[in-house]
């Protein structure tokens, strides 16, 4: 970051010539404000501001993302914007021209400031889209924020107009003004969350460092739920903090939708210092529900917030950023959700052993594992992230598994000194502070420097291949064997999206008995068995016939189905017996907390 002294600006031309063309690009010295106004609900839409001065460059591109990191879809936030129009500082129309479908030009020779006008029509409550309500606004800074390309390093301040009585709690960099905050560079603007309105705040410390538990609507989250899932979230902080030597932000936003989405993009979204959640109603929800996602999103503020793949270091946001490595991003986060809170007493060794094993499990019962890998399964996401494929595997199942895998063979190789944190600390250390991302022979370069062996094999065998892992071997350097025992699993033949109170049907497998039930396409699921769907205990319904409460626009209706059973090979983790000094030590370390 390069400060930039009121008092004059340095300013910096470079010419580059780009196919025999000369563009004049600037790399220091605009001011940029954002004013984001919500004038009337009703109408949803938020009027967005951009003030660029400065401006020593003959012409200027702003562009608008086309996805949000993390969400793994392009959206094309363009569709949303109303009446977009750029004037000068005497407000006289500047001509534009749209270059691409989300960059505009504007010339600016001799023209020092711009404004840029527009509204953004906030209609969808989802992890990645912008939704305006007559009691709140919410989005993320990527749906509503223009970059001044080649500016991308600068500063800029966001400045709120908002109805009297409404609150607001941003991700963004709070000043001495409620109604202004700032960014440091415009990756860490768009990756802020924020809400404006009522809902409920919650306030607390962890390491000296301010954290914010937002629950919307307000009211259905109790207070004393609340406390509890604030005093679980921050041992989950500082179990984490541990590994990586310190929390890295300033302050951290956890907001919570206790509704259902508007789109798929449903679960949660990890942000740089701020996650977003949805959760079934406040009612209903409880810290023990919630605190596994909860687990698994604080995780990301390094891994992948940070400790990220190089294809997306810097993010393109203008198109799809393929990557190998999302098995690490998010399988690894998977592993260390659950590893996080069995070291903060939130989960007994068993549960821990118990997940291992279902990782695994999972992996071994799904036909796609011996087709494609975890790295295929990673760059593939962006054709199958919103909706399902005809055949696929989860990088989330299969980096998990492979993180308990590797954390247990680098503890054998090294007699238990490393594991598995001292290659998430040396990503962190090593690439993300010196402003880079890593590759896969970065990972393999840091594992080999651990245990001085060469685990290029393991890759070659495990991460771009589809072998199967030795289970026995590898959990036997903890003096764990795989106990396999056939089960009876529900196959209920339908996908099922949560949306409109209640879960949605988005698919029905022909072949099975939800599609001689009657259930049709776009029902929405309100009641199994009675009960609201988050609590059934869906696992237990295999070979049985339930009664559906379902939703058919606007008319309620009962519907009986016989649900379908399948044959899965489960696994546990079953002791060994007499474990040797090394397998001792092993365990010991892997369960330590
Ligand atoms: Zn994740």
């Amino acid at each position: 970051m390069r400060k930039i002294l009121s008092s004059f600006y340095l300013v910096l031309a470079i010419t580059f010539f780009i196919g025999g063309q000369a563009v004049l690009a600037q790399t220091v010295g605009l001011k940029i404000d954002y004013t984001v106004t919500v004038s009337d609900p009703s109408t949803q839409q938020f009027h967005i501001s951009t003030d660029i001065k400065n401006i020593n460059q003959p012409r200027l591109d702003l562009s608008l993302p086309t996805w949000t990191p993390g969400w793994y879809t392009v959206e094309n936030y363009f569709k949303n914007v109303l009446r977009f129009r750029i004037t000068d500082g005497s407000g006289k129309i500047l001509p534009h021209t749209m270059s691409r479908k989300q960059t505009w030009n504007v010339g600016t020779k001799g023209i020092k400031e711009i404004k840029v006008d527009y509204d953004y029509q906030a209609t969808v409550l989802a992890l990645n889209q912008a939704k305006i309500t007559k009691d709140f606004a919410f989005f993320t800074g990527i749906e509503l924020f223009l970059q001044a390309e080649g500016h991308r390093d600068e500063p800029s301040t966001v400045h709120f107009a908002i109805p009297s009585g409404w609150k607001i709690v941003s991700a963004l960099k709070e000043t001495n003004d409620p109604m202004v905050f700032t960014a440091d560079n415009y990756d860490t603007l768009v990756d802020a969350p924020t809400e404006l309105g009522n809902f409920d705040v919650t306030k607390f410390e962890v390491e000296g460092k301010l954290h914010y538990f937002v629950a919307n609507p307000a009211g259905t989250f109790s207070a004393e739920k609340a406390q509890k899932f604030t005093e679980m979230v921050a041992k989950v902080a500082k179990v984490d903090s541990a590994i990586f030597g310190g929390l890295p932000y300033e302050k951290y936003c956890y907001f919570y939708f206790f509704s259902p989405p508007e789109s798929n993009a449903s679960g949660a979204l990890e942000h740089l210092n701020s996650f977003v959640a949805f959760a079934p109603p406040g009612s209903i929800a409880t810290p023990e529900m919630i605190i596994g996602t909860a687990a698994h999103e604080f995780f990301h503020l390094w891994n992948v917030k940070r400790i990220r793949p190089a294809e997306m270091w810097p993010y393109d946001y203008s198109r799809e950023n393929e990557t190998p490595l999302l098995w690490v991003s998010e399988g690894f986060t998977n592993y260390y959700g659950n590893v996080a809170r069995y070291r903060a007493g939130l989960m007994t060794p068993d549960t821990f052993l118990q997940s291992a094993a279902d990782a695994a499990s999972g992996i071994e019962n799904t036909e796609a594992r011996h087709y494609i890998s975890p790295a295929e399964s990673s760059v593939s996401t962006w054709a199958g992230y919103d909706t399902p494929v005809a055949f696929g595997i989860s990088y989330y199942t299969q980096g998990q598994n492979l993180g308990a895998l590797l954390d247990l063979s680098i503890r054998q190789d090294t007699e238990g000194k490393s594991g598995l944190d001292d290659v998430m600390r040396a990503l962190f250390n090593d690439f993300y502070k010196r402003g880079t991302g890593f590759t896969t022979e970065d990972m393999i370069g840091i594992i080999n420097r651990l245990t001085k062996k060469d685990y290029h094999d393991f890759y070659r065998q495990y991460v771009f291949g589809t072998d199967v892992p030795d289970y026995d071997r590898i959990f036997g350097y903890a003096g764990y064997r795989l106990e396999k025992k056939t089960q009876q699993v529900p196959e209920f033949g339908i996908g099922l999206r949560n949306r409109n109170g209640g879960l949605m049907v988005s698919s029905i497998d022909p072949n099975s008995s939800a599609a001689s039930s009657g259930l049709k396409v776009g029902d929405v699921v309100t009641k199994v068995n009675g009960e609201v769907p988050a609590r059934v205990a869906f696992g237990t319904l295999a070979g049985k016939t339930i009664t559906l409460t379902v939703n058919r626009g606007g008319i309620e209706s009962e519907i009986p189905m016989k649900v379908g059973s399948r044959d899965v090979t489960g696994y546990s983790l079953a002791d060994g017996a007499n474990l040797s000094d090394q397998q001792r030590r092993i365990r010991d370390g892997w369960l330590k907390r």
